[in-house]
């Protein structure tokens, strides 16, 4: 709008100060026409001709204050002049523009050539000349200062920045107040969406215990159970437990999309060094199981402010993907460090690694690789997108940097806690 504007002024401001000059040449140009009968008698008697005369034809539009009228003979020699303007250049026909003197103005001038007929003079006939070819008299120049018209211009760029910032300010307004407006429902919609996640969520919990605690009594008295259909029970048990994680986790980010997390009240300065070795400790029979090599590189401690229980999750979760997509014989690295006034948590893995334009995709909703469906049945797609959100609740980010065959490294950076910075 502001480069429309802009184009739109500088157009209308050229095109309107052009037909200004348009305007103050053709004035010019009547008021040095009206001078021409004069021309003749300027020339024989001179300057003292003009004073003898009482009545002369430019009177009503001649202005001596601001304007000049000059005759020259055909030399460009001046005969005699009327106004206080003065004009230092010689006579060129057509419209002239010169500085004025010790003022911002300008002179504007017309000078027009007067022609007296060879038959009203057949006595001043050279032999070159042809006989129809009038005999050039001299000059007529009309001057005015552009003081006026200056001012007109000023009146008008003023008037053109004044329209147009109120343009551009009435239209950003309306647009933020359209955009405001066209976006409300959507707003809307996004919220009884996240709403209907949340609110569906909670609500399967309860069968889903139901479901659960009854396949547990099943399998507490498997003689009860027909030897046939031990198999399907056990089933229905792990069915339901990854339905049971799959709804924690919608509940989960539902409301961290809505923001109803309980935060600041259940903080409390955790320390990284505990947390990360209560979860390495938990993986050390997964890492004994896989024949993966559990590293741990904790030199210092790191005190955050958060939430013991998310934040468990959080590294509970890349580490689980670290051993799921690493193969035998590969290794998992914990590391803590401080950069800045950040505590950095990086787990590195040694296996099968993301691919470039896959890395984004990671973080978001029920994106899973298409070999990891093979790799891992219980997987959701909700592991990274919840760690993400854990980690921005808690004023931090998670960053990622992965090769093909080699491995991938997530780094989760989070804030030191205020009173130990
Ligand atoms: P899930 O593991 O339940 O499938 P996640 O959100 O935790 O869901 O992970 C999404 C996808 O990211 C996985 O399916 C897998 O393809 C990829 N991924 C996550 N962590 C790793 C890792 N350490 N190495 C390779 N791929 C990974």
């Amino acid at each position: 709008m502001t480069a429309i504007l802009a184009v739109f002024g500088s157009g209308t401001y050229l095109f309107v100060s052009r037909s200004f000059y348009r305007q103050l040449d053709k004035k010019l140009l009547t008021l040095a026409q009206a001078a021409t009968p004069f021309h003749a008698k300027v020339q024989e008697n001179g300057s003292n001709y003009l004073n003898q005369v009482d009545e002369v034809p430019w009177r009503d539009i001649f202005n001596r204050d601001r304007q000049s009228l000059e005759w020259f003979d055909p030399e460009g020699r001046l005969l005699a002049t009327r106004g206080e303007l003065t004009v230092k250049a010689s006579p060129q026909v057509g419209s002239q523009t010169e500085t004025m003197p010790a003022s911002p103005h300008y002179i504007r001038s017309y000078t027009i050539s007067v022609f007296r007929d060879r038959a009203a003079n057949p006595a001043s006939e050279s032999p070159q000349t042809s006989p129809n070819q009038p005999i050039l008299e001299g000059y007529i120049r009309a001057s005015q200062s552009t003081e006026e018209l200056q001012t007109s211009q000023q009146q008008l760029l003023w008037g053109l920045i004044t329209g147009g910032s109120a343009a551009v300010f009435l239209s950003a307004a309306g647009g933020v107040w359209l955009t405001r407006k066209a976006l409300m429902p959507l707003e809307k919609n996004l919220k009884q969406l996240r709403q209907f996640t949340a609110d569906a969520s909670h609500e399967l919990r309860t069968p889903l215990a139901a479901i659960k605690s009854s396949v547990e009594v099943m399998q507490n008295h498997p003689e009860r159970i027909h030897p046939k259909d031990i198999r399907k029970i056990t089933a229905i048990a792990s069915a339901t437990d990854q339905m049971g994680h799959l709804i924690e986790s919608l509940l989960f980010l539902a409301r961290a999309d809505s923001e109803q997390t309980p935060q600041l009240p259940s903080w409390h300065p955790i320390s990284l060094q505990e947390l990360l070795n209560d979860i390495v400790a938990l993986f050390e029979t997964t890492a004994e199981r896989s024949v993966i090599k559990l590293i741990t590189k904790i030199p210092e401690d790191g005190v955050v402010m958060g939430d013991y229980n998310q934040l468990h999750r959080l590294f509970a979760n890349l580490l689980r993907n670290a051993f799921q997509y690493t193969p035998e014989g590969g290794s998992v690295t914990v590391s803590l460090s401080r950069f800045h006034r950040f505590c950095q948590v990086s787990i590195i893995d040694t296996g099968v690694g993301i691919p470039p334009d896959k890395q984004t995709l990671v973080f978001e909703r029920f994106w899973r690789a298409d070999q990891s469906r093979s790799q891992r049945q219980q997987g959701t797609g909700l592991g990274l997108p919840i760690a993400r959100a854990i980690a921005q609740q808690h004023g931090g980010k998670i960053t990622l940097s992965s090769k093909v065959g080699e491995g991938s490294c997530f780094t989760v950076s989070l804030p030191v806690a205020p009173s130990i910075v």
